[in-house]
């Protein structure tokens, strides 16, 4: 992704479809409660002691109703504190892309939220406009919103290490490689075929709070630090260019690898 995608989404409300809504569940992992943290290191930075139990996804991405069973890993204050703060903001801007029932919802509790960190608020509305872009074969007029994806990089980097740890319990060493994309339609499909790759784990499928966030991983037979992940926010966020070249994106990709892949 470059610095300057932008998140735009019309909002449209679209009804889950029968087979989303019966997923609600986490599957193929237990929840992780109570004290289940003390003695565990931090699954974040692989070092610290953990010092309490951390949501992958934060809760706020969720409608209230669609906050139960989410997973959830030992994590040590400095982890979870810098993660909280890319959640303030990307649970803000996020649902501004989605095109998923619960992404409006969403922004209604948003400017409340906001109140309380004038900075986020600032970030949030410089830069908000109106562009055009190709919805099912036609052109709609949707809004759209700078998405710093800096930190939506930072927050994906989290989230994988800690979907490693709560899947697989593998603790990804500190300096692992990880690349984060955001997928067009084409891309999704090479993606998909590079996660069917042979030497890869049979994986996980999730579906948290009825079609909120829907993620795919899948892992390396002999490197358990190879992890492929796939997920769909808010039914698809919208991703495109300032130079809008068309083509836009809607799924997230993350792979992650030892160190020596960043050659
Ligand atoms: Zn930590």
């Amino acid at each position: 992704m470059s610095s300057t995608d932008r998140i735009s989404g019309s909002l449209i409300d679209r009804q889950l479809s029968d087979s989303s809504a019966d997923k609600g569940n986490v599957s193929g992992a237990s929840i992780k409660m109570g004290k289940k943290y003390k003695g565990k290191t931090c699954v974040y930075c692989g070092n610290a002691l953990a010092t309490s139990m951390d949501h992958v996804f934060a809760r706020e991405f969720f409608l209230r109703g669609d906050r139960q069973n989410l997973p959830q890993v030992p994590a040590c204050d400095g982890c979870n504190n810098g993660k909280s703060q890319l959640e303030h903001y990307l649970t803000a801007v996020l649902p501004f892309g989605g095109r998923h029932s619960t992404a409006k919802a969403n922004l209604e509790p948003v400017p409340n939220r906001l109140s309380k960190n004038l900075k986020v608020r600032k970030r949030l509305y410089v830069g908000w406009g109106k562009s055009w872009s190709k919805e099912s074969g036609v052109y709609v007029l949707s809004s759209t919103q700078p998405v710093d994806n800096k930190q939506l990089e930072r927050l994906i980097s989290f989230i994988v290490r800690g979907l490693a740890w709560f899947h697989w319990q593998t603790l990804m060493p500190p300096n692992h490689y990880l690349k984060v994309m955001a997928l067009t339609e084409s891309g999704d499909r090479a993606f998909e075929k590079l996660m069917s790759h042979p030497d890869l784990h049979t994986g996980v499928e999730c579906d948290l709070g009825r079609g909120t966030v829907v993620y795919k991983g899948k892992q390396g037979l002999d490197q358990p630090e190879i992890t492929l992940w796939r997920f769909l926010m808010y039914g698809g966020l919208k991703f495109s260019d300032e130079e809008d070249s068309g083509e836009s994106a809607s799924v997230i990709c993350a792979m992650t690898g030892p160190a020596v892949m960043m050659k």
